[in-house]
Order: C-alpha cells, then sequence, then structure tokens
C-alpha cells in the first residue's frame, strides 16, 4: 500500500510499504477513506519530538471503511462499517478507561518504559506518534491496523460526508475538551490562545457552551511553530486571567516550561485543568450535535489532495502557504 512514511528531519516521502495484517484477536484492519494532517504532525515533520525512526507511518486524524475484524472485536465491528478512528488507542477494560480517562489509557503503550522517563507515567498508545507513545503505524495511508479496535473505533452513520465526520478523530473533542474543561459558564468572558484548526473548534465549542465574549489571540510565532513548548502563553494566561478562574491546557507541551508565576496563580485561586483529549468521552455528544447541524467541522480544511501529494501538503501547510490552515488527504 502507499502510505505517508518519515525518513527524517522535513523529509516525509509516499511510500511503497507492506500492507497491515490482524496481528491480535483484537485488531481491525481499515481501508482508509480520508486522513488529515495535524499541527502536531509538523512536530514530528521538523524533528521536534524525540524516538521517531524512519520507516515510521505518519497520521493519527483516519476514518475508514472495516475491512477485516480479528476474532474478539468481531462482536463490535463487522466488515463494511463506516469508522471514525480516535488518535489514542484504548483498551477499555484499564482503571483509567472505566472512568472515561482514555488519553492515558494504562494498556495500550506497547513502548511503555519510553514514556515512563520521559512523562513519568505511561500515556496511551498513539497512532502514527512516536515510540514514546509505542510506536504505532499511522493512518495517512490506504489501509490501517487498528489494535484494540473492539473500542478503538467511532462508528458514523452512511449519508453524512467524511468531510463532516473526519474531524471527530482528534481537532474536535480535543478543541470541545479545552472548552469544557474551562468550566465555561453562560455569559462568561472567554480567552483563546492559538488560532489554529483546534483553537477553531475551541471557539466553536465556546459558544455552543454559552461563553458570551471570546477572545481569540493568536501570534505569528505560534502560527509558523517556531517554538514547541510555549512558557510565554502560560504566563499570560495566568496575568489576564480574573480571580477564581480557570485555565485549561490542551496542545502538545513535552518537555518542562520555565518562570511561571506560581504566586500569581495561587493568590487569584485560579484552577489548572489539563490533558490530551479523552476523545471517546465526548465523540457519541459530537456526533450527535453534527447530525442536528449544531457544528460543522469542515470549515477548517483549505486544502484536499490525493495521499501522494502528501509530502507537499506537509511543506506547503508547515509554510503556512496559500493559506493553508487544514489539509485532508484521500488515498
Ligand atoms: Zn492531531
Ligand atoms: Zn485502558
Amino acid at each position: 500500500m502507499r502510505a505517508l512514511v518519515w525518513h527524517g528531519k522535513e523529509d516525509i516521502r509516499c511510500d511503497t510499504v507492506s500492507d497491515p495484517e490482524v496481528e491480535d484477536p483484537r485488531d481491525a484492519i481499515i481501508k482508509v477513506t480520508s486522513c488529515a494532517i495535524c499541527g502536531s504532525d509538523l512536530h514530528l515533520f521538523h524533528n521536534l519530538v524525540p524516538a521517531m525512526l524512519p520507516g515510521d507511518i505518519m497520521g493519527h486524524e483516519t476514518m475508514g471503511e472495516v475491512v477485516e475484524v480479528g476474532s474478539e472485536a468481531k462482536g463490535k465491528l463487522k466488515k463494511g462499517d463506516r469508522v471514525v478512528i480516535p488518535f489514542t488507542i484504548q483498551c477499555g477494560e484499564c482503571d483509567q478507561c472505566r472512568k472515561g480517562n482514555f488519553s492515558v489509557c494504562q494498556r495500550t503503550n506497547r513502548k511503555a518504559n519510553f514514556g515512563d522517563a520521559a512523562f513519568g507515567h505511561r500515556t496511551a498508545g498513539l497512532f502514527g506518534y512516536t515510540h514514546l507513545t509505542g510506536g504505532y503505524p499511522g493512518g495517512q495511508a490506504e489501509y490501517l491496523r487498528v489494535p484494540f479496535a473492539d473500542t478503538t473505533h467511532v462508528k458514523v452513520p452512511d449519508g453524512i460526508d467524511d468531510e463532516k465526520l473526519l474531524f471527530l478523530s482528534d481537532i474536535l473533542p480535543t478543541g470541545w475538551q479545552a472548552a469544557v474543561q474551562a468550566d465555561i459558564q453562560p455569559g462568561d468572558t472567554v480567552a483563546i490562545w492559538g488560532c489554529g484548526p483546534v483553537g477553531q473548534m475551541a471557539i466553536r465549542s465556546a459558544i455552543l457552551l454559552g461563553a458570551e465574549q471570546i477572545v481569540a489571540i493568536d501570534r505569528a510565532k505560534q502560527m509558523l511553530m517556531a517554538e514547541n513548548d510555549r512558557p510565554h502563553v502560560l504566563r499570560e494566561m495566568i496575568y489576564v486571567c480574573r480571580p477564581a478562574g480557570t485555565i485549561s491546557i490542551i496542545g502538545v507541551y513535552l518537555g518542562l516550561v520555565d518562570k511561571i508565576p506560581m504566586g500569581q496563580a495561587m493568590n487569584k485561586g485560579l484552577t489548572f485543568r489539563m490533558a490530551q483529549a479523552h476523545v471517546p468521552r465526548w465523540t457519541g455528544d459530537l456526533l450527535r450535535r453534527i447530525e442536528d447541524g449544531q457544528i460543522d467541522p469542515s470549515f477548517v480544511i483549505t486544502h484536499k489532495a490525493d495521499l501522494s501529494q502528501g509530502p507537499e501538503m506537509y511543506a506547503k501547510f508547515r509554510d503556512k502557504a496559500d493559506g493553508c490552515i487544514k489539509v485532508m488527504l484521500q488515498p
């Protein structure tokens, strides 16, 4: 099959690789109908995230049709089902999954020791996202092996375009969780730092949750992703948040941040909430809101291309050339 393969810094190619196969009874294989390039893929593209290896297949925003099902996933999935695949792989059985904390599933990161050293604990396994998070092949490909497929899927109905459903995989629930974590009350003013695709979803989500006024903040340095972890954003949030307000953090913080004004945070009585998105916690509700027409996440798509054009689309997305905000690829 064809797949977008990481070869090194700013070197992603559309290669021919072997088709995935069912390796475990809980696996399924999907034929990818659509996938997208995420802002966090650019961190891999720039080689800012450790533990990528040449040959790794990119991509964690993917949907498609089930073409093969392992014996233990058969009760939940069958050939022909249309599914969106969450970027986090979840077992559905561990203590964290049972509490709905899917992005810290205790069982799906098969290289947990890597994550232990970097993050102090294991994260869930993630598709197409470094060996710190399991080194699972991603979905910017013609086919994807979905481990723990009996729980790692969102079934979606026919009759709604891929464009409207694809972002249930990541950016819609991520933006939604950012807004939910902020504990928005009707009439609140909400400030949102970062107006890329996730920020756009967070803005729509905050409106749906009753925010009266939204202040959207962005700047060239972030738009260009010239920085990795962003202490100045955290500092600004603490400075401008009202006393007893809530700071909600979502996104790619991987290392250390410096000079955080904890005295101000403490004495303003701020609440901090942060997590990678617990995707399936939100997808049932969000799918219903898409079906109702309350939200249509397809508005962020600026470019559609064939999978084989993936390498050029990465470069275009990196350069923000041609108004590029979100790229959807179809094999
Ligand atoms: Zn993403
Ligand atoms: Zn789990």
